[in-house]
């Protein structure tokens, strides 16, 4: 007889990562337009593709260096002082990693022993579940409220205990799209001075910020010293299968995540990393353009989704729209979700896979915008379609 996987198989099973991917093959078998899974429709700059494969043709196809090459180190630490003032060493302070997904579960596997607790806000990333799962941590969550996606400060100071260890903070959030203000990171900021907690910050979606800005939260007084900060180059270089991302931080806690990962993957991307190297050196005119050609599609979907009749939360950043099915009729989202494919032919995500609770309603559903502008107005004419057929 086989043997039954562990629990935390089945523990892990309807959270997004797999909804995603139910959602992808249901779009690949009616032909649906898929604003699903977040990923763009065109690739990124031509000049960091160029480099790749460059890299490929000159040899860089074996092991690169455990803690990622060194260029690329350095092009980070130049990368966070120029955009945020930051000085880091590039040999202690920066390690290269296989996307933000790896950094994120080494930082927490190095940092947690079984029984911690990791604060995060809800809701959110799914690869944050498991990573503390397989920890062996437990996760506490504080509820970010529509329609600004605001917290209660005195019940993130209550959720801490003294079992907690680390506050993961995802700014700019996904899927919410919001940005954290000024005010919100000071209170986080001491409240883990307070706590003596460690920051983890996930700031994939740095660069995608439509209004307002991202400030990290490792540039508040007195945060340096125990925050990880961790991103990656799939966003905002429009490669996200490429899967390369960055950890930063103070050199003892960065050595602990690098002693992790290199039982994870030791390595990755070879010819990637100098390509990515190139792309974090483009002007500032590259990140401020890919901003602003993402607004514009930020601005035709919401608009496509507002005349089809959700109530949209404009996002302030990333790759996603967070829309209310309730004008619509519905009240669960993921029921419309699965019947969204055939009734219009578009593929959105049930934010219930951003919950603790996958399976409690919500009539919320998030729209990837990362997508070509006569795609993004397909999806609208097609999603108009939907208050002319009965709803349930
Ligand atoms: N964090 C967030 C908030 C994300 O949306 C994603 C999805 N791409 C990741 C981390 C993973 O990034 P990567 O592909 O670099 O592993
Ligand atoms: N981060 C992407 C999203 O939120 C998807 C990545 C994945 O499928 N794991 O849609």
């Amino acid at each position: 007889m086989t043997p039954s996987p562990p629990q935390l198989a089945s523990r892990l099973r309807g959270l997004g990562t797999t909804v995603f991917a139910e959602m992808s093959a249901l779009a690949e078998a009616t032909g649906a337009i898929n604003l699903g899974q977040g990923y763009p429709d065109e690739d990124g700059p031509a000049e960091v593709a160029e480099a790749a494969i460059a890299a490929i043709r000159n040899g860089a196809n074996q092991y690169p260096p455990g803690p990622g090459i060194a260029d690329l180190r350095l092009a980070v630490a130049e990368h966070q002082q120029r955009f945020y003032g930051t000085t880091l060493d590039p040999d202690t302070e920066v390690l290269i990693t296989a996307g933000a997904t790896e950094a994120i579960t080494a930082a927490i596997l190095a940092l947690c022993e079984p029984g911690d607790e990791v604060l995060c806000f809800e809701p959110f990333y799914d690869s944050y579940t498991a990573a503390i799962a397989l920890a062996g941590a437990e996760r506490r969550t504080v509820g970010l409220q529509p329609p600004d996606w605001s917290f209660d400060p005195d019940r993130l100071r209550r959720a801490v205990t003294p079992r907690t260890r680390i506050l993961l903070l995802n700014s700019p959030h996904n899927p919410s799209g919001k940005v954290f203000s000024d005010l919100e990171l000071e209170a986080i900021a001491e409240l883990c001075a307070e706590r003596d907690l460690i920051a983890l910050t996930d700031e994939v979606y740095e660069h995608l910020v439509f209004d307002g800005h991202h400030r990290p939260l490792a540039t508040l007084p007195g945060m340096a010293e125990r925050t990880i900060s961790v991103s990656s180059a799939g966003k905002t270089f429009s490669f996200t299968g490429w899967k390369i991302g960055w950890v930063s931080g103070p050199a003892p806690l960065v050595a602990a995540v690098r002693t992790v990962k290199q039982f994870l993957t030791y390595v990755n991307g070879a010819p990637f990393q100098p390509a990515v190297a190139r792309g974090l050196r483009l002007p500032d005119s590259y990140f401020a353009q890919a901003a602003w050609a993402l607004r514009e599609k930020r601005d035709r979907l919401c608009a496509g989704l507002v005349a089809a009749g959700f109530a949209v939360h404009v996002p302030a950043a990333t790759y996603f729209v967070m829309a209310d099915t309730g004008p619509l009729g519905y009240l669960d989202g993921a029921a419309l979700c699965r019947e969204l494919p055939r009734r219009c032919k578009v593929v959105a995500v049930p934010a219930a896979a951003f919950y603790s609770d996958p399976q409690a309603p919500t009539p919320l559903v998030r729209f990837a915008f990362c997508k070509r502008p006569e795609v993004l107005d397909e999806a609208a004419r097609r999603l108009a379609g939907l208050r002319t057929i009965a709803s349930p």
